[in-house]
């Protein structure tokens, strides 16, 4: 209170929650500073997330692809390995739409300060410039978009050889054994790049599976089609020690196929905690719960009426989607729309190979709830398309209430299936039945079409499956 605000709207953080809330500020006429403490806009999406990891993914599937086309008659020569051509292709794509983001800053006025902000009372932040100097921001409404960084494990010891998800993106070298700690989207997406480039990879996950939030039978699907990858996926099983060696990284892991094992690079991919504590929310009134994230309600409001809080620093799923839709949420209602977080659901993608993706009611989670479902499942290996492109492997499954027929749920394993899943997301938001889904026209032959086929297994309309 007292001094007059520098701008309507504070955004802290500059990464898909941040870009967005700021962008849809000033498109609703505010006056927007945006503070990011890095050199880019983007966060971890852009720089060192999402965005990298696809492109390196999409090489590596089409690595693989080729590889598999012998089958088919066409056979290439064994694929060389340029590490820094590889690295400059994915440094382009980053840059590319690190620097669409700027323009779409400098059109829209917003100003963009590059420093470190903690708050200094209820209306206003200091921000460590990254010249050194300082500067106070007072401001009529923020919203904190500071995202998540890796979690560290304690006992790991500090090698070059031993990275989080930012140091394996910069693909230092092709090692001949790695680990991946965890197996989450993360940990098995990294594992795929680096195993299409020539790795031998071993999984620890401590829980009994993969991907905890996704049917079992979906998941054995991918299981099978990527055991040539691993030599040991140790489920059940966690990592004890480390102990580094000029040689290798001796590491000792207990439960499931216990033992001492050797690697050249170990990846730790064991989950991500909220960038909160560096902002000093306590001088702000903005409240954590129990895990570090920014408590919010439906509008993004913090504690503080006039603090918002958006992305991952607000708990899961982490997401940059999730992160972006709340973003605009916050910024209307920073604006005094009526803007609610009131999504049904939000999608998850596994961006493996093959790809795996899920959203809403699993199967597994309705039966242990004792939730009265019907489910249809289409196997690709009654879907032309899938036959020709040698997906043959595939499932689409969709969960229906079983009163209702409205869809509630949906998981897809096989190529593209990120691609797909937006479908089964519209259907559950928009309420949609096994019927309605079931006799939408599909375009034929489409890897697409097994969705309304597998709305119509549930019907009993389609039941000559293999
Ligand atoms: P962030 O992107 O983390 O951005 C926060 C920004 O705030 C950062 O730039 C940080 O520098 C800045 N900041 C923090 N504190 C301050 C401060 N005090 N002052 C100034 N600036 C500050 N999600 C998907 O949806 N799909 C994917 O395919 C996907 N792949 C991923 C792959 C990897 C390897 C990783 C690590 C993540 C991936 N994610 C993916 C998750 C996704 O990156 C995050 O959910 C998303 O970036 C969250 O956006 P955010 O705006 O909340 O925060």
């Amino acid at each position: 209170p007292g001094a007059a605000p520098d701008c309507d709207v504070l955004v802290i953080g500059g990464g898909p929650g941040g870009y967005s809330a700021a962008f849809r500020a000033a498109d609703l006429g505010q006056r927007v500073i945006l503070v990011e403490r890095e050199p880019t806009l983007g966060g971890v999406c852009l720089n060192v997330g999402c965005i990298p990891s696809k492109a390196l993914l999409h090489v590596a599937a089409i690595k693989e692809e080729a590889e598999r086309l012998a089958d088919h008659g066409v056979a290439f020569d064994t694929p060389t390995l340029d590490l820094d051509k590889l690295r400059n292709f994915k440094a382009g794509v980053v840059s590319k739409l690190t620097d669409g983001l700027k323009g779409m800053a400098r059109l829209r006025k917003v100003e963009v300060v590059r420093g470190t902000a903690t708050f200094a009372d209820a209306n206003a932040v200091d921000v460590a410039l990254s010249d050194g100097a300082s500067r106070r921001i007072v401001f009529a409404k923020a919203i904190v978009a500071a995202g998540s960084v890796p979690v560290r494990l304690p006992f790991l010891p500090d090698d070059p050889r031993i990275v989080d998800s930012t140091g394996a993106l910069e693909l230092p070298f092709i090692p001949e054994r790695m680990l991946v700690i965890g197996g989450g989207i993360i940990g098995l997406e990294m594992a795929t790049v680096y195993s299409a480039l020539g790795a031998r990879v071993d999984v620890v996950e401590q829980l009994d599976r993969l991907l905890p939030d996704v049917d079992r039978d979906v998941v054995e699907i991918w299981r099978k089609r990527n055991a040539h990858r691993f030599d040991a996926m140790l489920l059940g099983a966690r990592v004890e020690s480390v102990v580094a060696e000029t040689d290798g990284l001796a590491v000792t892991t207990s439960g499931e196929g216990a033992g001492v094992r050797r690697y050249d690079l170990i990846l730790q991919a064991a989950g991500r905690r909220p960038a909160a504590e560096a902002l000093q929310l306590a001088a702000a009134g903005v409240t954590l719960d129990a895990r570090g994230f920014i408590e919010v309600d439906a509008q993004m409001r913090t504690r503080n009426q006039n603090v918002f809080a958006v992305g991952d620093v607000t708990g899961n799923p982490m997401l940059a989607h999730k992160a972006v839709h709340q973003g605009h949420v916050a910024a209307e209602a920073a604006t005094g729309l009526k803007s609610f977080m009131d999504a049904k659901i939000v999608p998850s993608v596994a961006y493996t190979d093959p790809e795996i993706a899920w959203v809403g009611v699993t199967e597994d989670a309705a039966k242990a709830a004792g939730r009265a479902i019907e489910v249809g499942k289409f196997p690709w290996a009654a879907s032309g398309r899938a036959i020709a492109n040698g997906a043959d492997y595939g499932l689409t499954k969709l969960v229906f209430d079983k009163e209702t027929h409205r869809i509630i749920g949906g998981a897809i394993v096989g190529p593209s299936a990120g691609d797909m899943v937006g479908e089964i997301c519209l259907a559950i938001e928009m309420g949609a039945d096994a019927v309605d889904i079931g006799k939408t026209i599909h375009p034929h032959p489409t890897l697409g079409e097994t969705i309304g086929m597998a709305a119509e297994v549930a019907e009993g309309v389609c039941t000559d499956l293999p």
